[in-house]
């Protein structure tokens, strides 16, 4: 497995539109549009910085993942996103490695990204993300 960078940390948000503000108008990260991954119920903003990314995730659905998260916990940050170069090798080695996985498959992430879960109880109590893009 070879982790290449932090590849963007995820942020839940209320709402993108007031989200923005701060990252975008204050700290003045470009703001390159928002995408709705329908079948995570979340909408999603990626903010780059440097070799990484800001990413903002707001609900698209109150069963949503998001929403849930923001009512036991708040705004805040969510997970830490590491880029691999092999997502299904990745997974494969962290399973063998005893570390439980969320999703046991990659599935469709934004900007047509693979992406794939580590359940927190595994990792110190941070939801980690891997993506391949
Ligand atoms: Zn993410």
């Amino acid at each position: 497995m070879k982790i290449i960078k932090v590849d963007h940390v995820g942020i839940a948000v209320n709402s993108i539109d007031i989200g923005k503000n701060f990252w975008s108008d204050i700290l003045g990260l470009p703001f390159e549009g928002d995408e709705t991954v329908a079948e995570q119920k979340v909408k999603t903003a990626f903010f780059p910085v440097g070799e990484s990314e800001v990413e903002l995730l707001e609900s698209t659905s109150p069963d949503g993942p998001i929403s849930k998260y923001i009512e036991k916990k708040g705004e805040g940050i969510q997970h830490v996103a590491f880029r691999v170069d092999d997502i299904d090798s990745a997974l494969a080695e962290l399973k063998q490695k005893g570390i439980r996985l969320i999703d046991e498959k990659p599935r469709k992430g934004a900007g047509g990204a693979k992406i794939a879960f580590l359940h927190p109880k595994s990792t110190n109590g941070v939801l980690v993300e891997l993506c391949e893009r």
